[in-house]
C-alpha cells in the first residue's frame, strides 16, 4: 500500500507513541509538490471511546479501494492523529492526561514536557500553516458525548458572515448523508469555556479558507429522522455489520502491516 504512512510525531509524559498517519497519493507527496490538508484528531478525552470508533471508519475507508476514496486520496493529503492523550487512555482516565490536565483547554500554550502530545501536534500545524506548498482545508477533533443523542458539531462564530454560513455547510451536507448525523444539534459558539479548545484555537488562526470542527457522537444511540426509537450504536454493530461503503464486515479487513519498510523516505 504505497498511500499509507505511519510515523512517530512524538511521545507522551510516560513515553508512549504519539502516532501520525498520512494517507494520500504519493504523488502528493513529492518534493515540492502543494498539499490541501484534512487533519484528523481523536481521543483527547480518553474516556470518550467513540471517538476511536470514529477515526478507525474513517481510516478503514479512506485505505479503501472505494472510488470515493481513491479520489480524495488524489486530491487530499489526511493526516491522522488518532490519540491525543495516550496515557489518559492507558490509565484509563476519563477527560484528563497523566498530570490532571484537561489537554483541550490547552491549545492556545501547550507546554512541551507537560502538554508534550498537544505541543507536538499544534507545532507540525502551525508549521503547515506557515508553509506556503501547504493549505490547511479542515480540522476536525473528533470527540464523543454522554448526553447527547446523534452526531453533531460544533463550530465557530465569525464576524464575517459569509465565512460562517460557509462553515455551516459541512455538516448540513454530512446530515444529509449520515443518518446518525443531526444538523439540528449542530451549534456554533465563542463562549470562554472553550477558549482552549483545538477547534476554537485553530479557527482564531487559520484564515478564511479553513475550517475547524469538534465531531462529537453519542455515547449510547441515535434517532433516525421522522422516528422516535433510539437505535443504540453497539459492538456487534460496529464490528459485525457490513460496512456500508466496503461491503465486508470490519473484523475481515484485511489491515495493512505496518513496517519502516512502507513508511515513504519524506517520513522516515
Ligand atoms: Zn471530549
Amino acid at each position: 500500500m504505497d498511500y499509507f504512512f505511519r510515523e512517530q510525531l512524538g511521545q507522551s509524559v510516560q513515553q508512549r507513541k504519539l502516532d501520525l498517519l498520512t494517507i494520500t497519493s504519493p504523488d502528493n507527496l513529492r518534493e515540492g509538490a502543494e498539499q490541501k490538508v484534512v487533519f484528523i484528531t481523536g481521543r483527547v478525552h480518553p474516556g470518550e471511546t467513540p471517538s476511536s470508533f470514529v477515526c478507525q471508519g474513517i481510516i478503514d475507508f479512506l485505505v479503501s479501494q472505494h472510488p470515493i476514496a481513491c479520489v480524495l486520496r488524489e486530491y487530499l493529503v489526511f493526516k491522522i492523529a488518532p490519540m491525543l492523550n495516550p496515557d489518559g487512555v492507558y490509565l484509563g482516565n476519563y477527560r484528563c492526561s497523566l498530570m490532571g490536565f484537561d489537554l483541550n483547554r490547552h491549545w492556545l500554550d501547550p507546554s512541551p514536557w507537560v502538554h508534550p502530545t498537544l505541543h507536538g501536534v499544534k507545532q507540525l500545524i502551525v508549521q503547515m500553516y506557515n508553509d506556503p506548498k501547504t493549505s490547511l482545508e479542515f480540522y476536525i477533533d473528533i470527540h464523543a458525548h454522554s448526553t447527547m443523542m446523534n452526531g453533531f458539531m460544533y463550530g465557530n462564530i465569525f464576524e464575517d458572515e459569509e465565512r460562517f454560513q460557509r462553515q455551516a455547510i459541512f455538516p448540513k451536507l454530512l446530515c444529509q448523508n449520515a443518518e446518525d448525523f443531526s444538523y439540528s444539534s449542530t451549534s456554533f459558539n465563542r463562549d470562554a469555556v472553550k477558549a482552549g479548545t483545538g477547534r476554537r484555537f485553530l479557527g482564531g488562526l487559520l484564515d478564511h479558507t479553513s475550517y475547524c470542527y469538534t465531531l462529537e457522537v453519542s455515547f449510547y444511540s441515535y434517532i433516525i429522522s421522522g422516528t422516535t426509537a433510539a437505535v443504540p450504536y453497539t459492538e456487534e454493530a460496529c464490528i459485525l455489520s457490513p460496512h456500508p461503503a466496503l461491503g465486508q464486515p470490519s473484523s475481515s479487513r484485511e489491515y495493512p502491516s505496518l513496517t519502516g519498510q512502507e513508511l515513504g523516505p519524506q517520513l522516515r
